[in-house]
């Protein structure tokens, strides 16, 4: 709780762009103090600077997420900083495609710390916290490719499947407390990830999409949003797909 303003404070890991940025400026307007996560400290720091000039409250910290070291110090400092964080939100993540035959163990492992173990880490720093404050709320960016799994994405499917694993497991463990943690699957969200892929692939993703185009960085903020406010309470432990019907 930001003792100053009397309001909740958020931590948004990858919030320097594309659904990050839009789930930290969506909870600032909210009302909610954020504190904006991500590799580079120039992303991080433009965002919270925005958020600042709109009106909103924010603060920008650069940590590789994918370094459980770094992400165990920054909790402790945000820690001393802030009191206790009563929102997080695991948001970071990449991709490093290939059939399996074809991926190197670095393009694995990196996938799977990068999204999934980070999630890890920052559930055990700031969940602690949020139990004995006995309110929290954690959200972890899924994927649509961690429910059904996508051919040329094992790392990135296993690390998404992993972390609703991590979530309805949490869930279980922080329920007593009051604190609740729930999965979002979104689809294709047009973001710099989507932007990468060629015109050939996305004519094909469109195929499979019942809604029949791409999502928007707003369709996820405004799901975390909500699962973040007090009137999502009785949510935990659930995988929220939005992927305009593709995984139904
Ligand atoms: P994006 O535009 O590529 O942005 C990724 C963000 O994560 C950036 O802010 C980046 O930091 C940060 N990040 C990456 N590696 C990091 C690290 N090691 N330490 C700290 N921060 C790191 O991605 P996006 O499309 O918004 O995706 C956000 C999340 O949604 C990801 O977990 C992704 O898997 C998931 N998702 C996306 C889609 C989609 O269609 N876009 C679909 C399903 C799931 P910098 O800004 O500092 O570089």
């Amino acid at each position: 709780m930001d003792e100053e303003t009397n309001t909740r404070i958020a931590l948004v890991t990858g919030a320097g762009r594309g659904i990050g940025k839009a789930i930290a400026k969506t909870l600032a307007t909210s009302g909610h103090t954020v504190l904006c996560v991500s590799k580079n400290e120039s992303s991080c720091g433009a965002v919270a600077d925005s958020i600042n000039n709109n009106g909103g409250r924010a603060h920008a910290l650069a940590v590789d997420v994918s370094d459980g070291n770094a992400v165990q110090t920054a909790a402790e400092k945000l820690g001393k900083d802030f009191g206790t964080i009563d929102i997080l939100v695991n948001n970071a993540g990449i991709t490093r495609d290939g059939l399996l035959f074809r991926m190197s163990d670095e393009d694995w492992n990196s996938v799977l710390e990068t999204n999934l173990t980070s999630c890890f880490h920052w559930c055990k720093a700031l969940g602690r916290p949020m139990t004995r404050n006995r309110w929290g709320r954690i959200i972890n960016i899924s994927s649509v490719a961690g429910v059904v799994g996508n051919a040329g994405q094992a790392n990135y499917a296993a690390a998404k499947a992993g972390m609703i694993g991590l979530t309805k497991t949490i869930a279980k463990e922080f329920a007593a407390r009051s604190v609740t943690a729930n999965a979002i699957a979104p689809g294709f969200i047009r973001t710099d990830m989507t932007d990468g892929l060629n015109d050939e692939i996305k004519e094909a993703a469109i195929k499979f999409i019942p809604l029949k185009r791409f999502g928007e960085v707003e369709d996820i903020a405004h799901i975390v949003d909500f699962l973040c406010s007090e009137k999502a309470g009785y949510v935990t432990g659930q995988v929220f797909s939005v992927d305009g019907g593709m995984a139904m």
